[in-house]
C-alpha cells in the first residue's frame, strides 16, 4: 500500500477547479446544491491550496484507514448530502460497490424536492439508495435530526464527506465511529470525529474505494488498532505550516 492514489496531475489543478465551480454552479441552478454548499466549497479551495493541491501521505493513510473501517463494520453506512452528490456520485457508486456501505442522502437542508432530486441524480449514476421513511432520531433539532432507522441510526460506522459539527458530534455520542472527509483540520468536524481525511472528497473517495479493493483482514486489523486522529490533524497543520514558511522560497 504505498504508492499514491488519486492524485490530479499539476497541469490539469486549475481546469479541475473551474469544472468544479461550474458544477457545483449548475446543480445550485437545479437545486441540487444549495448557496451554503458554495461557501462551504469556497472554505475547502482555500485549504486546498494550503495543502498543495494533491493527497498528502497521511491523508493516504487515513484512506487505508477508512477503507479498513468500512470492511470490517457491521452496518456501515455513506451519509450523501448535496455537495456530495453533485461532485462524487460515480465515485460514490463505486466505493459502495467496493466497500458493500450502505448510501444513505442526508441533508442539513432537507426539502422533499432536494431529497428527490440528489436520490434521482445518485440512482443515474447506478448508486443502490436505503429508502424508506425518516425520523428524527439524532440527538439535533430541526431537520438535521431525520434519518432512517435502518439506516444512519442503526451504523456502527457512518462515513460523512463534508459534514457540520454539530451532527458529526451527534453520531459520536450515539457511539458510532465517524469518518469525515474535511479539508480544513481545524473545524469541529474535522475535531471530533473518529477518523478526519483532510483530502478534497474527489480525491479522498477513488482513494478509499482503491483502498476497499486491495486490503486483507489483517491489514484492515491493523490499520484500524493504531488509529490515532490527532496524528491526521497535526500532519495536515504541519503541511499548511511547511507550505507557507517556504512560499518565499
Ligand atoms: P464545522 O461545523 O465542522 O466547524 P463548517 O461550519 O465549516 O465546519 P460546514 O460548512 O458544514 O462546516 O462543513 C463543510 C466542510 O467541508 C468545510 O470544513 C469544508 O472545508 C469541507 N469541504 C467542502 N467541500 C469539500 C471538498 N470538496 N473536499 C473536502 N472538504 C470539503
Amino acid at each position: 500500500m504505498s504508492e499514491k492514489r488519486g492524485t490530479i496531475p499539476p497541469d490539469h489543478l486549475r481546469y479541475h477547479s473551474l469544472m468544479t465551480r461550474e458544477r457545483l454552479a449548475e446543480c445550485m441552478q437545479q437545486g441540487i446544491v444549495v448557496p451554503e454548499g458554495l461557501a462551504a466549497h469556497g472554505r475547502a479551495e482555500a485549504f486546498d491550496y494550503l495543502i498543495g493541491e494533491r493527497t498528502t501521505e497521511s491523508a493516504l493513510l487515513a484512506e487505508e484507514t477508512a477503507a479498513a473501517m468500512l470492511l470490517m463494520a457491521d452496518h456501515p453506512v455513506i451519509s450523501v448530502n448535496g455537495n456530495t452528490a453533485a461532485l462524487a456520485a460515480g465515485a460514490i457508486r463505486d466505493l459502495q460497490e467496493a466497500s458493500g456501505a450502505f448510501v444513505e442522502v442526508n441533508l442539513f437542508h432537507r426539502t422533499e424536492y432536494r431529497m428527490n432530486a440528489i436520490g434521482r441524480l445518485l440512482e443515474e449514476r447506478g448508486v443502490r439508495l436505503l429508502t424508506g421513511e425518516a425520523a428524527p432520531l439524532l440527538p439535533l433539532s430541526h431537520d438535521r435530526a431525520w434519518c432512517l432507522r435502518e439506516g444512519i441510526y442503526a451504523a456502527d460506522v457512518v462515513l460523512v464527506p463534508l459534514e457540520d459539527g454539530d451532527r458529526c458530534a451527534a453520531l459520536c455520542s450515539m457511539g458510532k465511529r465517524v469518518i469525515t472527509i474535511d479539508l480544513n483540520p481545524l473545524s469541529r468536524t474535522a475535531q471530533t470525529a473518529t477518523l478526519t481525511i483532510i483530502d478534497e472528497l474527489t480525491r479522498a473517495l477513488p482513494g478509499i474505494t482503491e483502498a476497499c479493493r486491495d486490503l486483507t483482514r489483517d491489514e484492515c486489523t491493523s490499520l484500524i488498532s493504531s488509529l490515532d486522529n490527532r496524528y491526521f490533524l497535526r500532519s495536515a497543520l504541519e503541511e499548511i505550516g511547511e507550505r507557507i514558511r517556504d512560499a518565499l522560497d
